[in-house]
């Protein structure tokens, strides 16, 4: 199998950290995927040191301002509160992270092909436009593993940087990992039918 975004320790973006990876670009927020086998100790550990928001996952565009621990019935979340966690499980679907600099805001979205179709990156920042009066320029996008358009006729990577370009943000990154090309470290839905999920979490510290 060819396996152009084959996951490589010495990535630029996400530091390779046994149990999980970490994206440590954006100071002042914490950034982290679980990665295979390890969904639940990570999420044990997260919940040890601050309370976890995840959402039921619906894939719908759902997006919610959310300042309290529980379970809620969307697939994206925002917070401008420190020292919680937002959660999302994946195996294949995208786990979007926003940070809003300025006002020190942070977003996580399931984006799923569905969720995509809907719209649900262009949501969150529609959100973070008209109830925190945020500037695209003070916004960076970044893409979590993910099934790449190359193992999935839908390509989540290309669809969801076209809504972020449409709403004005430019600092997108993409690290181009793909899930079902590193079942040593992801889940794929796709290529495993696997109940498993990994567990991505974002924190505003
Ligand atoms: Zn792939």
């Amino acid at each position: 199998m060819n396996t152009p975004h084959k996951f490589n320790k010495d990535n630029s973006y996400w530091k390779f950290k046994d149990k999980y990876l970490e994206f440590e670009k954006w100071g002042g927020v914490e950034v982290i995927v679980s990665l295979r086998g390890y969904k639940k100790e990570i999420k044990d550990s997260l919940e040890s040191k601050a309370k976890l928001i995840t959402g039921k996952q619906v894939h719908g565009n759902k997006v919610l301002v959310v300042s309290e621990p529980g379970e809620y019935e969307c697939d994206g979340f925002i917070t401008n509160k420190t020292g919680i966690y937002l959660g999302v499980s994946t195996a294949d679907c995208m786990p979007v992270f926003i940070y809003e600099k300025r006002n020190k805001i942070i977003s996580l979205l399931h984006a799923g092909r569905k969720g995509t179709q809907e719209g649900i990156l262009a949501e969150a920042l529609r959100i973070l436009k008209q109830d925190f009066n945020s500037d695209a320029k003070d916004i960076s996008v970044l893409f979590g593993p993910a099934i790449c358009p190359l193992c999935y006729e839908y390509d989540l990577w290309e669809n969801n940087y076209q809504q972020a370009k449409d709403m004005g943000v430019t600092d997108i990154i993409n690290p181009e990992v793909c899930t079902a090309e590193n079942l040593d470290m992801f889940y794929s839905y796709r290529k495993e039918r696997t109940p498993e999920r990994m567990l991505s979490a974002i924190c505003l510290k």
